[in-house]
């Protein structure tokens, strides 16, 4: 019999590149972060072909990683639960209507229950809250700010995804009343259909958009550099922005007591310059709570492979 330990692979799949990487069985505990981040590779995802084209070669992706035990899938999209089906991804259609999980198993002879398949948000936060900002840490929420707002929840150390799979979608709260008797602001009619949701205020979209209409830098790399080195209307404006994001933070404390907000996503890293304005929302209310901890998400996009591959782990018999 072989006693070595399995190879346990996570992946990550997004609209143009699949990130991946393993970790051994034996590393539950606490793995090198260093040299696990080293393990990241990526392959093109390519729909061009279709659905089993992109699925075989997932599986191949997965076998050269060396899978041979349970496997991790993180997938931007929102499934059924429970089952696992896909139900909608913008940027993957062609996989809609698909239970990956059972596609993948079959590929790789694994039981059903040893493939692991979550959104692209959910794995990012139980990456983070592994082997990045969030490690040791039982309870946070992690925002990612990129082109909407990804959110995922861990309570006592574990992912809530509420019984229907949807809990913690802390970009759609609406944080901007619809005006009763005046105009709306078309810029704030969110994607899903509400008026004022967090991430038409404080996703790196919302913050290019917000930088344009007052005539600043698009560049938010670039934008956050002016304000850094000083005083003036784009400080202001990431002011602004942190405090929009503020008063989202302030809604899931005010239901969650959540003592702790990792935040990553591109426009992340803009994080202390957006704290001011965050912390200055929650200063709004005084309902005993102590300040949250703000952190900087440390994996970057590495999270979520690392975090698809936590939850294979978790899968094990
Ligand atoms: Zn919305």
């Amino acid at each position: 019999m072989n006693d070595s330990p399995r190879t346990i692979v996570g992946l990550d799949l997004g609209g143009t590149q699949v990130k991946g990487g393993f970790v051994w069985e034996g590393e539950h505990g606490t793995p090198d972060v260093e040299q696990t981040l080293a393990r990241t590779v990526a392959m093109d995802t390519d729909l061009d072909a279709g659905a089993n084209d992109l699925l075989d070669r997932l599986a191949g992706f997965a076998r050269e990683l060396g899978s041979n035990g349970p496997l991790g899938l993180g997938v931007p999209g929102v499934f059924e639960e429970p089952g696992g089906r896909l139900l909608r991804s913008a940027n993957l259609k062609a996989l809609e209507g698909l239970d990956l999980g059972a596609e993948l198993a079959e590929r790789l002879d694994l039981a059903r229950e040893h493939v692991c398949v979550d959104n692209d948000a959910n794995v990012a936060t139980y990456g983070e809250q592994w082997l990045g900002a969030g490690s040791g840490i039982q309870d946070l929420i992690m925002l990612t700010l990129g082109t909407g707002i990804g959110s995922g929840l861990v309570i006592d150390g574990q992912l809530y995804k509420g019984p229907t799979g949807k809990a913690a979608e802390v970009g759609h709260m609406v944080v901007r009343s619809l005006p009763v008797n005046g105009p709306e602001d078309p810029d704030l009619r969110c994607g899903c259909g509400a008026y004022g949701c967090l991430e038409r205020l404080a996703s790196a979209s919302a913050a290019i958009r917000r930088a344009g209409a007052a005539g600043l830098d698009t560049d938010l790399r670039q934008l956050c550099e002016v304000a850094r080195a000083q005083p003036g209307p784009e400080r202001e404006l990431l002011f602004e922005i942190g405090f929009d994001l503020g008063a989202g933070l302030l809604a899931t404390t005010a239901v969650l007591d959540v003592t702790c907000y990792v935040i990553g996503g591109g426009f992340g890293r803009g994080l202390d310059l957006l704290e001011p304005g965050i912390r200055a929302a929650l200063a709004e209310r005084d309902y005993g709570h102590d300040p949250p901890r703000l952190l900087p998400a440390t994996l970057g996009a590495a999270a979520g492979w690392i975090g698809a591959a936590r939850m294979a782990l978790d899968s094990r018999d």
